[in-house]
């Protein structure tokens, strides 16, 4: 606990003035992109992207989980509607990463009675989990089976979040892009899945690739 305060103090003896004056005299931080990831301590998003503090709005919780619309609206929900209506943001980043913890959960789910909460949250991945059964011949190994649901969570994920009626509408509209990202831990490189081949590619400069397909043509288009 001490190296927090004594960071903390820091903090406030040198480093909060070089931000509130950095590049933006208001203070107020204006991120450019939405940025869900795991709480796992070695996925920093600020660092894995090289971005000031600020520039991206980061959300984070185990397993880089975004649940379906519904009913019951939690956190995660919540602040992804406030940075894509409020802030206004259009690109959107579920990154997901290698030997994650809560995919390994997720494989041996039936050893987390001690582990309530735990449980309960990972159901959010379910159909992830499905999807590697499903697909995987029954001899694959646990690491085979933990890259494939790290992947096959992320596009989980970005299924989920087109639930949500306002990400929903702006993809519709081409007001909104959403990226799945898988960080290898190990060799430090990034993974971006690409709907039209509907293949994970490495990260490279130049286009983007979508985790979603184009919007649909506008509603006059449609309607001739
Ligand atoms: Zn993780």
């Amino acid at each position: 606990m001490h190296r927090l305060i004594e960071g903390a103090l820091r903090f406030q003896a040198g480093i909060h003035g070089l931000l509130r004056h950095a590049g933006n005299p208001g203070g107020r931080p204006e991120p450019f992109a939405v940025f869900v990831a795991c709480s796992d301590s070695r996925v920093v998003p600020e660092v894995l992207t090289q971005r000031e503090p600020g520039e991206i709005f980061v959300v984070r919780n185990a397993g880089n989980i975004v649940p379906s619309y519904g009913p019951a609206a939690g956190g995660v929900s919540a602040s992804i509607e406030y940075a894509v209506a409020a802030l206004g943001i259009e690109d959107v980043v579920v990154c997901g990463h290698t030997d994650c913890g809560a995919m390994k959960a997720i494989l041996r789910e039936d050893k987390l009675d001690k582990m309530p909460a735990v449980s309960s949250w990972i159901k959010h991945a379910a159909a992830a989990r499905e999807i590697v059964e499903a697909t995987l011949p029954a001899s694959a190994d646990e690491h085979t089976r933990l890259n494939a649901l790290a992947h096959e969570n992320v596009l989980c994920q970005i299924r989920n979040l087109q639930t949500h009626p306002i990400v929903a509408a702006k993809l519709a509209t081409g007001l909104l892009r959403l990226y799945g990202w898988v960080y290898n831990l190990e060799k430090g490189t990034v993974e971006t899945f690409d709907a039209e081949t509907g293949r994970f590619v490495p990260l490279t400069l130049g286009q983007p690739v979508h985790a979603t397909f184009k919007p649909r043509p506008a509603r006059s288009a449609l309607h001739g």
